[in-house]
């Protein structure tokens, strides 16, 4: 039996790609609610992660934050007081390397082997099993779940030890904020320069300065529907976990930094529950509607 826990807007797809690979999974969510739709498609409901845990041999979590995924594993009905010895936890969620280090060694106090395996691709490649993982861990652990990795993904790049999966994806969700605000920023450029936003955007990813991703933010930007595919907040705290990690490691990151303040600022004026893209109606040079 497989454990899965966080079913938001990853976990539920990633859940629903193993149970119709033919795994048999026991789920909680915080939100009860979201879990109906998988249990109506035969997965079973455990009213705790500790309840997950008795169950399961290996169990995923793909939860918000650092504090999400340390309530759930080490809080009172946490993952970690149901798991015994020699069972598998693997952590998909996207949190930084002192952390998942800190989580290997509270589940190897109780004897339970633990691998970092966070994604990069978002809501659509969850939904059609293409996820990429990033993993840290023993290459022994790798093997053994590489197939339901597979269920939900179309590769597994082995990283190293426990850290490294977590290491690389904040490297990548750098680039990837840093390169959608400087993006945002341009268009608001172009548009206080007197070009229509669509040549401007048109301009832009036609030429040899953008990243192959903005194409897909396209329609969010030119539309103005930023419903989220991965929440604006989400990368706010993955630019805090960048700015922690480098502090951890005596390197300063500047941009980083001034990066990470935007995506907080357009937290604060409710653009939290937006796609991360709405970076660019934070930083557009039309008025705001009132
Ligand atoms: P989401 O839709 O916001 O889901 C977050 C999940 O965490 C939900 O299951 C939520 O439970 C749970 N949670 C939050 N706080 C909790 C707490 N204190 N205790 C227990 N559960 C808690 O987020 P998501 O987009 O699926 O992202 C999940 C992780 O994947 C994040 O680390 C994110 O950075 C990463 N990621 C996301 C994407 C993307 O494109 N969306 C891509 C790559 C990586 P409730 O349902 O009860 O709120």
């Amino acid at each position: 039996m497989i454990g899965f826990i966080g079913l938001g807007i990853m976990g539920s797809r990633m859940a629903e790609n193993l149970l119709n690979k033919g795994y048999e999974l026991v789920i909680y969510n915080r939100t009860k609610e979201k879990a109906s739709s998988l249990v109506e498609k035969g997965a079973t409901w455990a009213n705790s992660p500790t309840n997950v845990a008795r169950q399961s041999d290996v169990v995923f979590s793909m939860l918000s934050n650092p504090v999400a995924v340390e309530e759930m594993a080490l809080g009172e009905n946490g993952l970690l007081r149901g798991m015994s010895e020699g069972k598998l936890w693997v952590d998909c969620s996207t949190v930084d390397p002192s952390f998942t280090r800190k989580m290997a060694k509270e589940a190897a106090l109780g004897g339970i082997r633990f691998m970092d395996a966070p994604v990069a691709g978002s809501k659509l490649p969850a939904e059609k099993g293409e996820l990429v993982f990033l993993v840290g861990g023993e290459k022994c652990d790798v093997d053994e779940v590489r197939p339901m990795l597979e269920a939900m993904g179309k590769e597994v790049l082995y990283q190293g030890e426990q850290g490294k999966g977590t290491s690389i994806k904040l490297v990548i969700n750098l680039m990837l904020a840093q390169t959608m605000a400087a993006f945002a920023e341009a268009v608001a450029l172009g548009e206080a320069l007197g070009f229509e936003q669509e040549a401007v955007v048109n301009t832009l990813l036609n030429g040899a300065t953008t990243a192959p991703f903005l194409k897909g933010k396209k329609d969010k930007v030119l539309s103005g529907d930023f419903s989220a595919d991965f929440p604006l907040e989400h990368m706010q705290k993955d630019m805090q976990l960048v700015s922690q990690a480098a502090y951890e490691n005596g390197l300063s990151l500047p941009i980083a930094n001034v990066t990470k303040e935007m995506y907080a600022m357009a937290k604060k004026h409710g653009l939290g529950q937006a796609d991360f893209s709405a970076i660019a109606q934070f930083t557009s040079a039309k008025p705001t509607e009132k």
